[in-house]
């Protein structure tokens, strides 16, 4: 592998901001038509008509996943087929070209190899990696734009908390949904995080770390965190909304389900979750590329707070995460083939 050497970064204070690489993937299709193959270009600002599909209408999805230094002193990615198989629903949902599962992860390979010197040293975070996809031809009635663009950039990141793992503060909001019933709330699709920055202003304003979002219909059952998928334990069952197309299918979801229910034996329900069941659970937790699984301390609905479990990460929540985080850092064995070696 060239470039052994790391780059002359402080690693120490790497937050999760954009720190610029050496290269980013780029590559081209046309709509109707076949992507071209794509290569590594300087990381750097690019060019688009004002008139580009992702500018005027949202036409985008993206990704989020990273590569890091595992216990075995390999660079790794975790489960990057999942990614590629999500970007490619995502797009679908958008009129954007499918990008096949071996271009993806292929692309992903090259542009992590070509910053490999960008990697953290293990411990001090990894290297994230976002893959977009966008609608970059010119349109100007609302249609499906004649050309696309699949970019993919990376960056160093800090791990998410600094100082050991800290208990969320949420808040349930009344005021606002993520996600329409029949919408796009279970895709990566880029319109709705521009839709979800004003309530986690007003909820970070009020103290609060994020927003959880009920279901649209009714507003009876939990949903979701901004970014991040909700788990609740009663009793030892584990349970979290089941992916009835306003909940996001996180990759980091799937894997606590399936260390649960494979590795714990716990029973495991996909179901809607009332919100006077969710406040009367034993341990909240969410999950997420960024956050793991991080446990939920205190919950806010109207003037209400409930504490969970003492606002101290459960028994559970923390095997689960401890199972997830040994498997990613391959610290344990990788029961189910999840950890894909880059070097
Ligand atoms: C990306 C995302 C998640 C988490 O998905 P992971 O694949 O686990 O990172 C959860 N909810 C929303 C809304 C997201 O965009």
């Amino acid at each position: 592998m060239k470039r052994e050497k790391l780059q002359n970064i402080n690693w120490d204070k790497l937050t999760f901001s954009i720190t610029p690489a050496r290269s980013m993937y780029i590559a081209h299709c046309e709509l109707n038509g076949k992507w071209e193959e794509g290569k590594l270009i300087p990381y750097g600002d690019i060019s688009l008509s004002p008139a580009a599909g992702v500018l005027n209408y949202g036409q985008g999805i993206f990704e989020g996943m990273k590569a890091y230094r595992s216990a075995k002193d390999r660079i790794v990615l975790f489960r990057p087929e999942k990614n590629a198989i999500r970007a490619s629903t995502s797009a679908e949902r958008v009129c954007i070209p499918k990008v096949p599962k071996e271009m993806f992860i292929d692309a992903i390979v090259k542009v992590v190899k070509d910053n490999i010197d960008y990697v953290p040293p293990r411990g001090k975070g990894s290297l994230y990696i976002r893959p977009v996809i966008w609608g970059t031809g010119p349109v100007l009635g609302v249609a499906p734009a004649p050309s696309y663009t699949f970019l993919i950039y990376v960056s160093p990141v800090g791990p998410y908390f600094k100082s050991g793992v800290k208990c969320l503060n949420l808040r349930i909001t009344n005021q606002f949904h993520r996600a329409a019933p029949k919408g796009t709330g279970g895709h990566k699709v880029i319109g709705n995080y521009a839709a979800s920055l004003f309530p986690q202003k007003l909820a970070k304003k009020t103290g609060f770390d994020e927003a959880i979002y009920l279901n649209a219909s009714n507003e009876k059952f939990i949903e979701e965190v901004g970014s991040a998928n909700l788990f609740a334990i009663k009793d030892k069952v584990l349970m979290t909304p089941s992916l009835d197309g306003s909940i996001l299918p996180g990759v980091t979801r799937d894997s606590a389900l399936m260390i649960a229910r494979e590795l714990l034996h716990m029973e495991v329900r996909e179901k809607s979750i009332p919100i006077k069941d969710f406040l009367k659970a034993d341990e909240v937790f969410c999950s997420g590329t960024a956050v793991v699984v991080t446990p939920v301390g205190k919950i806010t609905t109207h003037n209400q707070s409930t504490k969970i479990n003492n606002n101290k990460m459960g028994p559970i929540t923390q095997k689960i995460r401890e199972i997830l985080l040994g498997i990613q850092r391959e610290e344990r064995d990788d029961p189910f083939d999840w950890i894909y070696p880059l070097t």
